[in-house]
C-alpha cells in the first residue's frame, strides 16, 4: 500500500451546501463521518448564491408544488427526469421550513411568514402569471444558508478537514468506490481515506470558462476524478449563462433585481425583452434572456464604447428598496462597474454562470454508470449531489433558485441512501492492493517533468478556447474546431511542468492537478455539444435552431477512457402525478 490510510464510515468531498446537508444526515445518524473541503467550507461557492431558494410555500400569492414542477420541466427544456423534478418540488417546502428550523434568517412579509420574490421562470397556473416562490435572505441566501447548515454540523460532530484536496477516487475489482486519495495541501502529504460510502459534492466547474461567475475552485475536481475512474459524464452540453454578470469583471448581479422590477435596455434605451418574452419580459427564463442579449449586442444595439454590453436599470426601484432589498448589488456594481445603482444603470453582458450536466445519479443521489441497455446501473457505494451531480432536475437549463434547493433536497436523499448502504455493510470493502499508485504516478510526473509547459499558459488557452467554442451561441464549425482544439490542448496538459519546484508553494502543485480536472470537464463538453443537432435549453445552435424531441430527447453520457458517446432515455414517468407532455417553450 503506497500512502498511509485513515479509515470512516463515510467520506465527503465538498463542503457547500451539498456537502454539508448530506454530512449533517450522517452525522446525525452517528456515523462516523468527514467533510473535505480545498476551502473553509463556509467559503464554499454556496457563499455566493444570491437571489433565493425557491420553495411553493404561497406566502405571497397562492403557489402549488405541481405549479413548480410544471415550471422545472418546462425549464429544463423537457431534459429533466419527471420523477427526479416532482422529488424535488413537492419536497421545497419543508426544506425551506426545515431551514428556517435550524435559524436560517429568512427575510419576511408583514405576517411574520417567510419573504418570497418572483424570479424568472416561475409562474402560476403553467405560465398564466409570474409568481413569488424566491425564498431570500436579502442578496445573501447562500450565505445565510451554507453558515446555518456549518454550525448544524459542528453541532452534530461532524469532522472537517479543512484545506484538503480529494485527488482521485478509489474502485475495488468490482468496481465498487471504496475511498479516495488525498492531500493535505499545508503538508503536501498525500492519504488514503478508507470509507463505506463516498460522496462527492465537489460544486461547480465554471473555470473551464474565460469569463465566469464561478469561484476560483471550481475547477471541477469530482467530474474529473469519476472520468479518470472510468464512470461517464452526463449531459455536459449544457451550460447556463447568466444574463447579468457585471460587463467585464464577470461577477454576478442576481436575478433578483430583475424580480424586484429592475429591466434592460439597449443603447437606443429600449426595453428590448418585450420583443423576446411579451408575457413576462425580463423574467423569461435565463437562456432566452441571455439569448436575447446576445442578439441585441450582435445586431449593433448594445451600450458603450464598444457596444459590447447591455444596462441594467433600477434606480426607478428608489433608494429605500435598493438598500433594503438588495445591498450586496449595490456594493458590487460600486466596487467592480463603477456605478451606483441608485442613480446609474449597470453594465451588464451573459456570463458563464452553471453547469446542467454532471456525475450521473437517482433521485436517490445514488452515482449510477450506465452499461449497454442498462441504463440504472448504480456503482455500490458512490454518491454524488449539489451542482456536481446530474440528477437531473435542471435538463437542458436550470430556473434560477432550483440550485439551493436540489442542495438540501438532494444533499439529504444522498445522506440517506449511504446511511442506509452503510448500516448494511458492517465491514469495510478491502482496498486493493494498488490503491494510491494511480494518483503516485500523476504526482511523479509532475514532479520529474521537464522542458514541459507552464500551467497557468495551458489553462488560459484552454480557457479562451472553451469560451470562444462552446459559448452562447453555437454553430456545427465552431464546435467542430473546439473539439480538435481541445484534444490538442489535452496533449499539452500532460506535459505541463511545475517551474522552479524548490520554492513553489503546494498551491501551485494543487493548479497543476486541478488541469487535469479542467481538460476532462472541457473535453466531455466539446464532444456532447458538437453531437447534438438540435437547440435545446442552454445548448443554441444556429444550424440546428429547432428542439427536435423525435432524436434528441434523451441524455448525453460522455465515456473519457473510450472518448465515446452513449445515451441514456429522458425518465418521461413522474411519481404520482402525469407526465408533463412536450410543449413549445414559450414565455
Ligand atoms: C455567484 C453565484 C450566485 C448564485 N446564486 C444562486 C441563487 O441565488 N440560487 C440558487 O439556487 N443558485 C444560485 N447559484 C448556484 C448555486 O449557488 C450553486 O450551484 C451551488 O451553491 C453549488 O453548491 P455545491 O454544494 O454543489 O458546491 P459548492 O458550494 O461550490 O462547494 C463545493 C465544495 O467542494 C469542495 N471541493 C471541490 N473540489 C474538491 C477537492 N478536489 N477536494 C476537496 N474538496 C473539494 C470545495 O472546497 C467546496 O467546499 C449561484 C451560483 C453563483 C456562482
Amino acid at each position: 500500500m503506497s500512502y498511509p490510510v485513515r479509515r470512516f464510515d463515510a467520506v465527503i468531498v465538498g463542503g457547500g451546501g451539498a456537502g454539508l446537508r448530506a454530512a449533517l444526515q450522517l452525522s446525525k445518524a452517528g456515523l462516523n463521518t468527514v467533510v473535505l473541503s480545498k476551502v473553509f467550507p463556509t467559503r464554499s461557492h454556496t457563499v455566493a448564491a444570491q437571489g433565493g431558494i425557491s420553495a411553493s410555500l404561497g406566502n405571497v400569492q397562492e403557489d402549488r408544488w405541481d405549479w413548480h414542477m410544471y415550471d422545472t420541466v418546462k425549464g429544463s427544456d423537457w431534459l429533466g427526469d419527471q420523477d427526479a423534478i416532482e422529488f424535488m418540488c413537492r419536497r421545497a417546502p419543508e426544506a425551506v421550513i426545515e431551514l428556517e428550523h435550524m435559524g436560517m434568517p429568512f427575510d419576511r412579509v408583514e405576517s411574520g411568514k417567510i419573504y418570497q420574490r418572483p424570479f424568472g421562470g416561475h409562474t402560476a397556473e403553467h405560465g398564466k402569471r409570474a409568481v413569488e416562490r424566491a425564498c431570500a435572505v436579502a442578496d445573501r441566501t447562500g450565505h445565510a444558508m451554507l453558515h446555518t447548515l456549518y454550525q448544524q454540523n459542528v453541532h452534530a460532530n461532524t469532522q472537517f478537514f479543512v484545506e484538503w484536496s480529494a485527488l482521485d477516487l478509489i474502485r475495488d475489482a468490482e468496481g465498487a468506490v471504496v475511498g479516495v486519495v488525498a492531500m493535505e495541501m499545508e503538508t503536501g502529504e498525500v492519504y488514503i481515506l478508507h470509507a463505506k460510502a463516498v460522496l462527492f459534492a465537489t460544486g461547480g466547474a465554471g473555470r473551464i470558462y474565460a469569463s465566469s461567475t464561478n469561484a476560483f475552485m471550481n475547477t471541477g475536481d469530482g467530474l474529473g476524478m469519476t472520468a479518470r475512474a472510468g464512470i461517464p459524464l452526463e449531459d455536459m452540453e449544457f451550460w447556463q449563462f447568466h444574463p447579468t454578470g457585471v460587463a467585464g469583471a464577470g461577477v454576478l448581479i442576481t436575478e433578483g433585481v430583475r424580480g424586484e422590477g429592475g429591466i434592460l435596455l439597449n443603447c437606443n434605451g429600449e426595453r428590448f425583452m418585450e420583443r423576446y418574452a411579451p408575457t413576462v419580459k425580463d423574467l423569461a427564463s435565463r437562456d432566452v434572456v441571455s439569448r436575447a442579449m446576445a442578439m441585441e449586442i450582435l445586431e449593433g444595439r448594445g451600450c458603450g464604447k464598444n457596444k459590447d454590453h447591455v444596462l441594467l436599470k433600477l434606480d426607478h426601484l428608489g433608494a429605500d428598496k435598493i438598500i433594503e432589498k438588495l445591498p450586496g448589488i449595490r456594493e458590487i456594481a460600486i466596487n467592480f462597474a463603477g456605478v451606483d445603482p441608485i442613480k446609474d444603470p449597470i453594465p451588464v453582458v451573459p456570463t458563464n454562470h452553471y453547469m446542467m450536466g454532471g456525475i450521473p445519479t437517482n433521485y436517490h443521489g445514488e452515482v449510477i454508470a450506465p452499461q449497454g441497455e442498462d441504463y440504472e446501473r448504480i456503482v455500490p457505494g458512490f454518491y454524488a449531489a449539489g451542482e456536481c451531480a446530474c440528477a437531473s432536475v435542471h435538463g437542458a437549463n436550470r430556473l434560477g433558485t432550483n440550485s439551493l434547493l436540489d442542495l438540501v433536497v438532494f444533499g439529504k436523499s444522498a445522506g440517506d441512501s449511504m446511511i442506509e448502504y452503510i448500516q448494511s455493510h458492517q465491514e469495510h470493502r478491502p482496498l486493493p492492493e494498488n490503491a494510491g499508485e494511480f494518483t503516485r504516478a500523476r504526482l511523479e510526473r509532475l514532479e520529474n517533468q521537464t522542458g514541459g509547459e507552464n500551467v497557468d499558459q495551458v489553462r488560459n488557452d484552454l480557457q479562451r478556447m472553451v469560451q470562444s467554442h462552446a459559448g452562447v451561441y453555437r454553430t456545427d464549425a465552431l464546435l467542430k474546431e473546439g473539439v480538435e482544439k481541445v484534444f490538442e490542448i489535452a496533449e499539452r496538459v500532460k506535459r505541463t511542468e511545475i517551474k522552479d519546484k524548490s520554492k513553489v508553494w503546494n498551491t501551485a502543485r494543487l493548479e497543476a492537478l486541478e488541469l487535469d480536472n479542467l481538460i476532462e470537464v472541457a473535453k466531455a463538453t466539446l464532444v456532447s455539444a458538437e453531437a447534438r443537432k438540435e437547440s435545446r435549453g442552454a445548448h443554441a445552435s444556429d444550424d440546428h435552431p429547432e428542439r427536435d424531441d423525435a432524436n434528441w430527447m434523451k441524455h448525453t453520457m460522455y465515456h473519457a477512457d473510450t472518448n465515446s458517446l452513449t445515451y441514456k432515455p429522458v425518465h418521461t414517468k413522474p411519481l404520482t402525478v402525469d407526465y408533463i407532455e412536450p410543449a413549445k417553450r414559450v414565455y
